[in-house]
């Protein structure tokens, strides 16, 4: 593993470094189309504020987070038939800011 901390959401996709294609988006949540995407379908859903892993993350934007995961594994599960919502911790967590990948069909990688 690289020691450095790593955070593309703060550094890629909120600075505008690197342009997202906008899946859906509230007031303190973004989803988009991976940029990288390892399954056949592969939406992120991040909160735009900086919380580093789920265990730091407040009632409150898990509610706002639940509802916009929610509403894309809706449609994606229509579209395709199935869904997975998956978010990692500790050294299963690659970007050290909060993420929920919405994934469907067999991992490429
Ligand atoms: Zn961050």
């Amino acid at each position: 593993m690289s020691e450095k901390v790593s955070d593309f959401y703060c550094d890629e996709v909120f600075s505008g470094r690197t342009p997202v294609e906008k899946v859906l988006e509230t007031e303190n949540v973004l989803a988009y189309h991976h940029t990288r995407p390892f399954w056949p379908v592969h939406i992120v859903v991040v909160p735009k504020r900086h919380i580093a892993s789920l265990l730091e993350a407040d009632d409150a934007i898990l509610i706002e987070l639940f509802a916009v995961i929610k509403q894309v594994a809706a449609t994606v599960s229509a579209e395709h038939g199935a869904a997975r919502v998956l978010t990692n911790l500790g050294e299963y967590q690659d970007s050290k800011h909060l993420h929920f990948h919405v994934n469907s069909g067999e991992a490429s990688r």
